[in-house]
């Protein structure tokens, strides 16, 4: 399928990120619909990084059902476009929507232990099979289908473990390092990936409570004290499994060493692969769009 920029005609916009706009399009030649997201800037240094490591996890990902599928990329003007799977709607909208739909909000415990399965073995997908953690988890970066299935999308500012250990030793003067200093150090890749996996656990904290567990500080320097000086957040006391309270409660160890790995984390009770849950009439129910 070759496509020309000129032949993809806007249906609807998806999305506003950081760097550019995500939009519904159709190619007139071949009919077929795609979500094309749109990175400006792609000449700048930081902007070439930030669509190389896009374009490079998204084309390692490719056979990862848990990871939004990539068609293609198209460079034009200093723009790089990737052609990719629609999804319905992400984690943050999804809240939104069952707030505004809803007089209370309470989601069925089940749901959110099968999300949490497919987000989990999306995260492991990216750390054991292309060797980077995610690094920006967080509902607006978790997309949602109609059919049920939930993937990770927003690869920009993955840490590849191999960079990140250069980084962490001495930079400027590559050609001298060591050869220990140049493999992928198993630590810092873990130690990445646990980060993901706290800010999982937020991630899910909030989509359950249906809002974001900390206070919202106009000032980053208050947020950051409060997450470094306060207790993690749990879920509401009485209202939940003691599987769904364990679940969260390790996801959420401020101490790095207690925080559990993916594998590890796949084994909990809470994490159900295939219970009787219709997340698919669920995401119906609650995605506005009617594609
Ligand atoms: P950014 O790097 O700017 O955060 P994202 O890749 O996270 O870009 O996309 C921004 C938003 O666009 C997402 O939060 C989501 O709402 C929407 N979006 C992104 N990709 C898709 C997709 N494939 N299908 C539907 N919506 C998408
Ligand atoms: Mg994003």
């Amino acid at each position: 399928l070759l496509l020309s920029v000129k032949d993809l005609h806007i249906i609807e916009r998806l999305g506003e990120g950081r760097y550019g706009f995500v939009d519904f399009v159709r190619d007139r030649q071949s009919n077929k619909t795609f979500a094309v997201k749109k990175m400006t800037s792609t000449s700048f240094a930081e902007g070439e990084r930030r669509s190389m490591m896009e374009v490079y996890v998204a084309i390692k990902s490719l056979h990862c059902p848990y990871t939004v599928n990539f068609y293609g990329a198209m460079a034009t003007d200093g723009e790089l476009w990737m052609l990719m799977e629609r999804m319905d709607i992400s984690l943050d909208k999804l809240r939104q929507n069952i707030t505004e739909m809803e007089g209370s909000y309470k989601i069925d415990e089940r749901i959110i232990g099968n999300m949490s399965y497919q987000i989990i073995s999306g995260l492991f997908f990216l750390r054991s099979e292309v060797g980077v953690a995610h690094r920006d988890v967080k509902p607006s970066n978790i997309l949602i289908n109609k059919g049920g299935q939930v993937k990770i999308c927003d690869f920009g500012i993955c840490g590849v473990v191999m960079s990140d250990s250069l980084t962490k030793s001495n930079a400027g003067s590559t050609p001298y390092l060591a050869p220990e200093k140049l493999v992928p150090s198993d630590d810092i890749i873990s130690s990445s990936s646990k980060s993901d996996v706290w800010s999982l656990g937020i991630t899910i904290l909030e989509f359950t409570i249906g809002k974001y567990p900390y206070r919202k500080w106009k000032c980053d320097f208050d947020a950051i004290m409060e997450v470094l000086n306060n207790p993690s957040p749990t879920l509401p006391p009485d209202e939940y499994s003691n599987e769904f309270n364990d679940f969260i409660n390790l996801t959420l160890k401020k101490n790095i060493e207690e925080r559990p790995r993916y594998p590890d984390l796949l084994n909990k009770p809470f994490i159900t692969e295939n219970e009787n849950v219709d997340i698919s009439a669920f995401t119906q129910k609650f995605s506005k769009t009617n594609l």
